[in-house]
């Protein structure tokens, strides 16, 4: 039987050209180039990495976001995935990750049966890295976050990884079906090929709404649905040109900086 891979991929904007507008409050998403997350790129590598060793592996993406997330699909599909899933729906808009882990787990159920999940640990964009585990959590599956390192056992029944921590790494062998969020030291992502791209463009990619996910959209997506309220949104002021204290001992430099300190009477 298939080893069937699921990659949760977001379509976020370039974060070099991330602009606020001003008077909203809100994310200026028009006319800002978008592209694959960074991690959910790694993520996809994985899984066809393990899809170059069995090739009997069917590989999933899928995406809440508006129409426009399909051109991500199509590269996704143009680097090699099997088959690609858009939740979209103007019901779905203003989810939080919460809601987004409502849908996307609802996705998930509809696609059916699946081996592994693989998402990103986080999206540059909202940065929460909240969505991948609250997934897991959704789907009642083992989880293992901040995967640097991975290895499959060659009956694909268990997977042995290397997890990033602050001072170290945790070597956790889980069984499958689990949920594993990948880190950019996991690989290198590949390039999409012409053919791939070609065979990309020929391909389907299933569009839902909240109703074939079978989604509440009073309780469960949306902007009213979400437990976050966001208040404020501001691009941060720009800071002042900094000024660099010298002195012939550390000391002196000290001295300097506390009576700077004192004469802004911050302290
Ligand atoms: C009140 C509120 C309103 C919001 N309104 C909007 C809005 O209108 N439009 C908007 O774009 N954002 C909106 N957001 C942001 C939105 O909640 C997050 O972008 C989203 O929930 C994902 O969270 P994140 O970006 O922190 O993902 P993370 O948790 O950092 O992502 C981790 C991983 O989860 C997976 N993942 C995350 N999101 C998706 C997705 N959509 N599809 C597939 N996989 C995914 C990816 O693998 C990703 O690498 C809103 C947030 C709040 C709090």
């Amino acid at each position: 039987m298939a080893f069937k891979i699921i990659v949760c991929a977001k379509q976020v904007p370039d974060t070099n050209e991330i602009k606020i507008d001003p008077v909203k409050k809100t994310l200026i998403r028009e006319g800002v180039p978008s592209i694959l997350n960074h991690d959910d790129a790694n993520a996809l590598e994985e899984a066809l990495k393990i899809k170059d060793k069995h090739p009997d592996t069917h590989i999933t993406v899928v995406t809440m976001g508006p129409p426009q997330a399909k051109d991500m699909l199509i590269e996704c599909l143009a680097m090699g995935a099997d088959e690609a899933v858009l939740a979209s729906d103007r019901a779905l808009g203003g989810s939080d990750t919460w809601a987004t882990s409502n849908a996307l787990a609802a996705a998930i159920g509809k696609i059916g049966a699946f081996d592994l999940i693989f998402a990103g640990r986080q999206a540059i964009d909202g940065d929460t890295a909240q969505v991948g585990p609250q997934i897991a959590e959704k789907l009642d599956l083992p989880q293992v976050t901040y995967v640097q390192e991975f290895e499959i056992a060659d009956d694909l029944k268990s997977i042995t990884v290397k997890r990033a921590l602050e001072d170290g790494y945790e070597v956790i062998k889980v069984k499958t079906p689990c949920m594993l969020t990948a880190i950019k030291e996991l690989n290198e992502p590949r390039y999409m090929t012409v053919g791939g791209i070609y065979d990309a463009c020929a391909k389907e990619i299933a569009v839902w709404g909240a109703a074939d996910l079978g989604v509440d959209t009073e309780k469960a997506v949306g902007l009213d649905a979400s437990p976050t309220k966001v208040y404020r949104s501001f691009t941060p002021a720009p800071k002042g040109k900094g000024e660099m204290l010298e002195g012939d001992t550390e000391k002196e430099v000290v001295d300097k900086l506390l009576v700077g300190l004192k004469t802004k009477h911050v302290i």
